[in-house]
């Protein structure tokens, strides 16, 4: 057992998966990731203490898949991917992305970073963008989920992040407001938290068009219209005004703007309420009295709310009613966006992946901040906002956008409407993919960088509760597979710029030196002393990181003033309505079992056992009009294009809903979905698209 034990890695590291930031022990053998254990001691798992969920514990097989990239590969002339050197695979990537900036500019080209990549990676990737591209766009697809809720914390109450803990805080709200989110399946960890203490007591409200697993639990289950949910928040704020329940010393003390949105919200009738979003009087009622009526409320949702045209506005709204009635900067209470991926708040925010915003989120077009950057980078980063994703693709399309550097990300299967995206990534001339698989949009690369996973890296993660937490490798990337910082490097010089880090660490360093929210952070206080992680802001080497943001007291919003603002929302239609040709309205989401666009746990045996394949949920009654029998194929349509997967009866959704999740190529669901964008974000409304169902009759 001693020859066995030697040959065995462990390390203390961060869940790859979703963003609540599960630690355990991995352990690894021979290269290969193994399995999880509970960590020693549970307060270095903050989040999670010993639990993880079937994903955490499970899913990391994909790492030792045999379809994993171990070679760089580089399109030949008669189109076919073929293996190159590192040598000759970085020279062509400088060679044709130098090409198409001296010819067509810096706006040519565009960059994407990832979610699941670390911290120290992404600043990289738009570090590469901006300093050695000289390019203002990157972004990352945190833009197609929580961009929205970013855009509405920001306006309301100054940072875009959790304003709470996921333990002690969700985990032991009064009451809870829960809206567009699965969390059972999306967030299981939390969930399980949530659970316990409703179980213990606590009130759960859940508003949503499915019936979700968390709902199964709640004291007041509320089946909401898709696309409406401005009309309801506003409703509730109304009845809560009218009825005199909001915390009027709160309000008088720490915020503007009170009387705009009394105004607004006077529009909201109860009937207006029943009328667009159908809920009942009774039922807002019920709900605004118990959310008045504790002593602590978890505001919670995820893309429910945020991926529709109305994403930042449904988020304005939330913000309002928790400040309303006061529920925040005091323990148990918050606004608590679920974010989905292991490092979005990190790596697709925090680390200025974003076409508009520095690492920290600071203003490039504020002098100070540019001659800061200026002063480490050797010159000053573009000072425009650049594009976002969507409009990356849109301008690929019109033969603006040439080249593209895309890290762990896969737009070709998780845009909207994915035939106008895939004909988007091939009008590029040139496009680079790093990943760990041949992805969909690996299949339109030029060359394909083959990069490493989160059990084969040192870096950090930033979780949903802005925790920085570290994550340490137990295993090898496979074949010549290299780390993400190193290619991005190894890339910037044969641009031209020497980076010369040695290790992740290193880069954390400079991360620190140029972010104030991140200017406390070390790799020396992760590993001795913070083993937990800590939360940002940590604006110095002694600050011990910021468990709460705000201060139900003393206000201390992220403005000069220290007020939050209320912003008042207006709310509207949906980009397409149901109608007599396509009459059912089609949502999508998650299941427990994978991941994304699938790619990571389409190819995790276990997990597929599971759910191994697309389907579709439709209410009963609604089969029964149809001709449809639980288990029978069908076709799916919408204007823009059609699937065919399996039918699910179900009372989880609504009569004129269905649902098909998100994660499979085959019967990809966003083969059906439309491009309309909210307006302030650029989010794509996934939640709602007009679709009819044909039964096939066949098994
Ligand atoms: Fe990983 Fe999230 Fe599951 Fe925790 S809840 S083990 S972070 S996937």
């Amino acid at each position: 057992s001693d020859y066995r034990l030697r040959k065995i890695d462990t390390a203390e590291t961060t869940c790859g998966f979703c963003a609540v930031g599960c630690r355990f022990e991995m352990w690894g053998k021979d290269g290969d990731s193994l399995g999880v254990m509970p960590v020693d001691d549970p307060d270095d798992a903050p989040a999670n203490n010993f639990s993880t969920c079937v994903k955490g514990k499970f899913g990391h097989e994909f790492a030792n898949s045999e379809n994993r990239l171990t070679t760089p590969l580089v399109r030949n002339e008669s189109g076919e991917l073929e293996e190159a050197t590192w040598d000759d695979a970085l020279d062509l990537v400088a060679e044709r992305l130098s090409e198409i900036r001296d010819e067509h500019g810096v706006d040519a080209v565009g960059s994407l970073a990832s979610s699941k990549g670390s911290n120290e990676e992404a600043y990289l990737v738009q570090k590469f963008a901006r300093q050695v591209l000289g390019s203002k766009n990157v972004d990352n697809c945190a833009r197609l989920c929580h961009s929205s809720t970013v855009a509405a914390l920001q306006q309301t109450v100054g940072y875009g992040a959790m304003t709470n803990r996921i333990n002690e805080d969700v985990g032991e709200a009064d009451a809870y407001l829960i809206s567009g989110s699965n969390t059972t399946e999306s967030h299981p960890v939390l969930a399980t938290r949530i659970k316990r203490n409703v179980r213990d007591g606590a009130d759960l409200v859940v508003f949503d068009p499915r019936k979700v697993g968390i709902a199964e639990h709640a004291d007041q289950y509320t089946r909401t219209t898709p696309g409406y949910d401005v009309t309801w928040l506003n409703g509730m704020i109304r009845y809560i005004i009218e009825h005199d329940l909001h915390d009027e010393a709160f309000i008088e003390r720490n915020t503007k703007n009170f009387d705009e949105l009394k105004e607004k919200v006077q529009a909201f009738t109860p009937e207006r309420v029943e009328d667009l979003a159908g809920v009942s009087p009774e039922e807002l009622a019920s709900a605004a009295e118990t959310l008045a009526d504790a002593d602590s409320v978890v505001f919670g949702w995820a893309m429910g709310m945020t991926q529709q045209r109305t994403g930042t506005e449904n988020l304005l709204a939330m913000a309002d009613l928790a400040l309303v009635l006061g529920q925040l900067g005091k323990p148990g209470a918050g606004l608590s966006p679920f974010r989905g991926q292991n490092n979005v708040q990190g790596g697709g925010g925090d680390m200025g992946t974003l076409p508009g915003s520095l690492p920290g989120y600071q203003d490039p077009a504020d002098d100070a901040v540019g001659e800061k950057f200026g002063v480490v980078w050797g010159e000053r980063p573009p000072e425009e906002p650049g594009l976002k994703v969507p409009e990356m693709l849109a301008e690929a399309r019109e033969g603006n956008l040439r080249g593209m550097y895309v890290v762990g990300e896969n737009p070709a299967l998780s845009e909207p409407d994915v035939d106008h995206a895939g004909a988007a990534l091939a009008a590029l001339e040139f496009l680079v993919v790093q990943d760990i698989f041949v992805t969909e949009t690996a299949e339109h690369a030029d060359v394909i960088l083959p990069a490493a996973t989160s059990p084969e890296k040192h870096g950090t993660f930033t979780n949903t509760e802005r925790r920085i937490q570290r994550v340490r490798p137990s295993a090898e990337p496979p074949g010549s597979a290299r780390q993400d910082w190193e290619i991005t490097q190894a890339l910037a010089e044969r641009l031209g710029y020497d980076w010369d880090y040695d290790h992740p660490r290193e880069i954390m360093d400079e991360i620190s030196d140029l972010t104030p929210i991140y200017g406390g952070v070390s790799y020396d206080r992760l590993e001795e002393g913070e083993q937990h992680g800590l939360q940002w802001p940590v604006p110095d080497a002694d600050h011990p990181g910021t468990p709460y943001l705000y201060d139900y007291e003393e206000g201390d919003f992220n403005f000069e003033d220290g007020k939050a603002r209320f912003v008042p929302a207006d709310g509207g239609h949906p980009g397409e309505l149901p109608d007599e040709e396509y009459p059912l309205t089609l949502t999508s989401g998650r299941v427990l079992y994978h991941w994304h666009t699938g790619q990571i746990t389409r190819r995790v045996e276990g997990l597929m056992d599971h759910v191994g394949e697309s389907f579709v949920e439709i209410h009963p009654e609604a089969a029964a009009e149809l001709g449809v029998a639980d288990g029978e194929y069908v076709r799916v349509e919408s204007r823009r294009g059609e699937i065919v997967v399996k039918a699910k009866v179900t009372k989880r959704v609504g009569e004129g809903t269905l649902f098909i999740p998100m994660h499979f190529a085959a019967g990809a669901v966003n083969k059906l979905t439309q491009e309309t964008f909210d307006p302030q974000a650029g989010i794509p409304e996934y939640k709602i698209s007009s679709v009819r169902l044909e039964a096939l009759g066949a098994e």
